[in-house]
């Protein structure tokens, strides 16, 4: 509830023009700390493009959404011009007017008062001849204050630089989780990016409308150092947001189609959404948009029908989450939370009143509302975060059918169908679900976009991106939808039917039997074994990984233990991290990779200087040399717990010359032997195209290699590896990378070493068959690949594996190498 204090009322007051009384009123509000003196150009812009009288000689004149950020905090003003000031070109003669800075919707209680004193002649002539403010102040927040309250607007004085470090950018999930956290603790806290845009962090559309992609610089600001520190705290753990995710990891990878049909009618060609393979006969879903006609009514009635429409699409959202954490976990049914924050975004409930006060119907009102801020999402650079616009839409749509009085329309069913449709929202997607839906195909969308992870959490085979050439399909035609494939099939054969219901099954008993087959030592089908392991960061993780089947730990990431934090972890608090995790092995293999700090991964604590070129720069091991105050104390932890556990291997990440390995090695040695610890495997991370080309030199002295795939193709290939435009492209099959993944284990060999894989492509399956052929000995990749990735090896010889590795290396393009694996021998084996 907005108060008025007796300072923001000024009576008696004279004004020539309606831009001096508007002025005026600025200048109570400025003057009380409410908002920057420059907000009076906004009201007087506002002003240009709407009148704002409200009638029986009061108007309200406010600021436009662009000024917002020019005011500290909501505030309402009241001028009396008891000789009256002309207005608007209809002649009105205003006596009262108030002035409104509203930064969030605390103000609308006075404007329904306000609505109500229209009403009532008497009371409108006394508020507009009275020399006592107490009067105005009653009437307006029906308290009559007993003395003035000061009323300044406080600053945000504490504030910290923190480096957004989603892959993804600020989408809705870690949005609505940043919003949260400011609530429950409350307080205030700004986000403002460098070119000095900013938002308040409890408004979701304002933080969305940043356009924050992954490595945007912000300041954060708030009220209070505590507050401040958990904020940043959060968003550098990644708001629960996966921090080693890339956008390309995020959608499937395309592949080859492992199966077509022979004798189809018509082949669509999409992009793989979700995986599974199903029969059955197509449906059009056609949502047609809502017809929204601008029915103005009474204001305040207006107002309180918003009021009840958002209550009621809250109410709804809800058992949507229900129904989304019991079908497909919590984690999918916070894409609805986020909703419920689009929902509750008070820039839209504030712009939506604006737009009725200025004599416009509420269901039109929040169209144009809405709709503005979707456009602007549109209209960002950043296609993931254009992608949320779909998010806002649905939510919009939700709205607008309560403000119409319009069901929620169902999908005719007869039958489930396959669902073809221009997109689909997030929330048709968690309501259709596998009763009425065999799977469906959008000739929009994106593989990244929430529709789609909605799909895949529910097992329902979705192709986006078909092309509009999929909305001319007739209801009822026989069809195969192939997920994986981003393939629908139409009009196929008889015996086409037959053998897609027969590769069903396979794929389920695959399926099954990978998952049986799970604690089985990893290995080709003759037998040559080839370890699969689990990247996983922190112990507690572990139990997961061993029970998904994993043979150890290929990949410890230890900067994680760094970025989820605020301050630089003890040698003491890593010591136990690491004695937690080597533990957890219960003697299987650990390896502990050194801080590879840098890049993409920046702790903003340590205030390191920012780079031109970050992933060229003082990243992973040349930081550590660099700041001996960190290396060492991680060395030493690593040294204390290799003293009780034989388990323990070493690995330097970003390796690019043998005098780097060299420095690193003797910086661990001088460690190891002041502290009695005994030796430890060393190896190198090759991940830089420098590293593999002169892997002979390094193979000579070192104890393994890892080859960082992700970092490999990125420097091989020149492309960003968190680049979403480049995301389709940087593919680790491509054979110039696969050529240095062959030099490096040919160097390997000579000297009797192992290499194994740590990077993305040891966890995709047609990654994992080509880098054991190349003759990798470990893979480690991500806990639910491990029993896929098991399965895949099961289904070949290492014989038969190197035939096509041999190939592969004479390919030109990765498409070409991925078309080489084809899965005959893999479904004899499992069928
Ligand atoms: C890699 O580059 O493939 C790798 C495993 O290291 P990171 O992803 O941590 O850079
Ligand atoms: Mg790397």
């Amino acid at each position: 509830m907005v108060e008025l204090p007796q300072n923001l009322i000024r009576l008696g007051a004279q004004a020539g023009s309606k831009a001096d009384a508007i002025t005026q009123v600025a200048a109570l509000l400025s003057a009380a700390g409410n908002v920057a003196p420059d907000y009076v150009n906004g009201m007087l812009a506002r002003e240009e493009q709407a009148n704002t009288y409200l009638g029986s000689g009061i108007a309200i004149p406010h600021g436009t959404p662009e000024t917002r950020d020019l005011i500290g905090r909501t505030g309402i003003a009241v001028l009396q011009v008891p000789g009256g000031v002309a207005w608007g070109e209809g002649g009105e003669t205003v006596r009262l007017v108030v002035g409104i800075a509203a930064a969030s919707d605390e103000h609308l209680d006075i404007l329904r008062r306000l609505t109500r004193v229209l009403s009532d002649g008497a009371l409108v002539d006394r508020l507009c001849t009275t020399t006592d403010a107490g009067d105005v102040q009653e009437a307006l927040t029906g308290e009559r204050p007993s003395a003035a309250v000061p009323d300044t607007a406080p600053p945000l004085p504490h504030t910290a630089q923190v480096t957004l470090p989603n892959p993804l950018g600020m989408h809705a999930r870690p949005a609505t989780g940043l919003a949260a956290l400011v609530r429950a603790r409350g307080g205030r806290v700004r986000l403002t990016r460098a070119s000095g845009e900013s938002a308040d962090a409890t408004r979701l559309m304002e933080v969305l409308s940043l356009g924050l992609t992954h490595g945007t610089p912000l300041t954060v600001s708030s009220d209070s150092r505590e507050l401040l520190n958990a904020v940043t705290d959060a968003i550098r753990a990644g708001l629960g947001d996966d921090l080693s995710a890339t956008p390309a990891s995020a959608a499937p990878t395309r592949r080859e189609p492992e199966w077509a049909p022979q004798h189809v009618g018509a082949t669509v060609d999409g992009v793989a959404a979700a995986d599974g393979l199903v029969v059955g006969v197509t449906r059009q879903h056609a949502s047609g948009p809502l017809e929204v006609r601008d029915e103005p009514g009474d204001p305040v009635q207006e107002a309180a029908r918003l009021n009840d429409a958002l209550a009621a699409a809250h109410a709804e959202l809800n058992t949507v989450i229900e129904d989304v954490e019991a079908k497909s976990g919590a984690d999918r049914a916070a894409i609805f939370r986020a909703h419920q924050e689009l929902l509750a975004d008070e820039g839209t409930v504030q712009d939506t009143v604006g737009r009725i006060l200025d004599g416009h119907g509420v269901a039109w009102a929040y169209q144009a509302a809405s709709g503005e801020r979707i456009a602007k999402l549109q209209r960002l650079d950043d296609p993931t975060l254009a992608a949320r616009a779909a998010d806002l839409g649905d939510v919009q749509r939700r709205v607008l059918r309560q403000l119409l009085g319009l069901r929620e329309t169902e999908v005719q069913a007869g039958g489930p169908v396959i669902l073809l449709a221009p997109d689909l929202t997030p929330s048709d997607t968690a309501r259709l679900g596998p009763d009425t839906l065999l799977g469906f195909v959008t000739a929009q969308g994106g593989p990244t976009s929430h529709t789609a992870i909605i799909a895949r959490g529910l097992g329902l085979p979705a192709v986006v991106a078909a092309g509009r050439g999929v909305l001319d399909v007739p209801d009822g035609t026989p069809a195969i939808l192939d997920g994986a494939a981003g393939r629908l099939y139409l009009n196929p054969s008889e015996a086409d039917v037959q053998a897609a219901r027969e590769r069903q099954g396979l794929l389920e008993r695959r399926r099954e039997a990978a998952r049986a087959a799970r604690f089985e030592p990893g290995a080709t089908r003759d037998g040559v074994r080839v370890e699969v392991a689990a990247n996983i960061n922190r112990a507690a993780d572990a139990l997961a990984a061993l029970e998904a089947g994993a043979e150890g730990v290929g990949l410890m990431r230890t900067e994680f233990l760094f970025l989820e934090r605020d301050s630089v972890p003890t040698e003491d608090e890593q010591e136990q991290e690491y004695r937690a995790m080597a533990q957890a092995m219960e003697g299987r293999p650990l390896i502990i990779r050194t801080l590879d700090i840098g890049g993409d991964k920046e702790v903003p604590y340590l205030g390191l200087a920012r780079e031109d070129n970050s992933f060229l720069g003082l990243r992973g091991i040349r930081l550590c040399f660099e700041r001996p105050d960190l290396f060492l104390p991680q060395l030493r932890a690593v040294a204390r717990v290799a003293r009780d556990h034989a388990n323990v291997h070493l690995m330097f990440p970003m390796i690019s010359t043998l005098e780097d390995f060299r420095r690193a090695r003797a910086l661990f040695e001088t460690v190891r032997l002041e502290l009695g610890a005994p030796e430890v495997p060393l190896g190198v991370m090759i991940e830089v195209p420098s590293a593999a080309l002169i892997a002979g030199a390094l193979a000579a002295e070192v104890d393994f290699f890892s080859v960082g795939t992700n970092d490999l193709t990125q420097y091989t290939l020149a492309m960003d590896r968190l680049h979403p435009q480049l995301a389709r492209q940087t593919d680790a099959m491509h054979p110039a990378v696969l050529q240095l993944i062959a030099l490096t284990v040919q160097a390997a060999d000579r000297h009797g070493k192992w290499v194994g894989v740590c990077g993305g492509a040891a966890g995709d399956e047609v990654g994992a068959l080509m880098l054991a052929g190349l003759g990798v000995r470990e893979l480690s990749v991500s806990t639910p690949q491990i029993a896929g990735v098991k399965a895949a090896l099961r289904g070949r010889t290492l014989p038969e594996l190197q035939a096509l590795a041999r190939e592969a290396l004479t390919q030109p393009t990765a498409e070409a190498v991925r078309a080489l694996v084809r899965p005959a021998g893999r479904g004899e084996a499992t069928a």
